[in-house]
């Protein structure tokens, strides 16, 4: 049986190279410059032996005043309906912002069906970051590199018992 993976999280964690490393094709645009409007990009992904659905959320890009947080929700919780399982990224660069804490609130209902990650978690510069992301409550976060394709063997065993 397949499923369908959400990938979540405020601009910038890293969710659009994630999916492309995922899918394997240059589906998603990844930019460093925020400006484009994206919405919801479905993929099919291969990771390992899995193969599965992914969804990548964006569209919250343009938004810089305060209905950021009500456009989130609605575009978090209209993936998380679509997805069994939500992979929350945050930048373990950046470490946790208010914005995170946000998605945080959303997902914690769920929590059932998410999974956290820190991304960008390559190198040392990355681990105040991860050690921020356990007081999300949100369980042990998987340390990640969509750029440099590190940690995707713990990402696959975290979605083996899905499958
Ligand atoms: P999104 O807005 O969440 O979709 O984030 P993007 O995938 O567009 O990535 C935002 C920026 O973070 C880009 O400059 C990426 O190259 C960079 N980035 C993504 N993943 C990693 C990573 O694992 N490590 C580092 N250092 N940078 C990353
Ligand atoms: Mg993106």
């Amino acid at each position: 049986m397949s499923f369908t993976l959400a990938i979540v999280g405020r601009p910038n964690v890293g969710k659009s190279t994630l999916f492309n490393r995922l899918v394997g094709k240059r589906l998603a645009l990844v930019d460093d410059q925020p400006g484009v409007t994206r919405d919801l990009r479905e993929g099919e992904a291969k990771l390992g032996d899995i193969r599965f659905t992914v969804i990548d959320t964006a569209g919250l890009e343009n938004e810089t005043d305060d209905s950021l947080p009500a456009r989130m929700r609605r575009l978090t919780e209209r993936a998380v309906d679509m997805a069994d399982v939500c992979l929350f990224l945050i930048d373990a660069r950046a470490g946790i912002l208010p914005d995170d804490e946000v998605f945080t609130e959303i997902l914690r209902k769920r929590a059932d069906k998410v999974i956290l990650a820190a991304n960008k978690a390559e190198g040392v510069a990355a681990d105040a970051g991860v050690m921020e992301a356990y007081a999300l409550g949100l369980g042990e976060p998987l340390r990640i590199s969509a750029e440099h394709g590190e940690g995707m063997n713990e990402l696959y065993s975290a979605l083996l018992p899905i499958d």
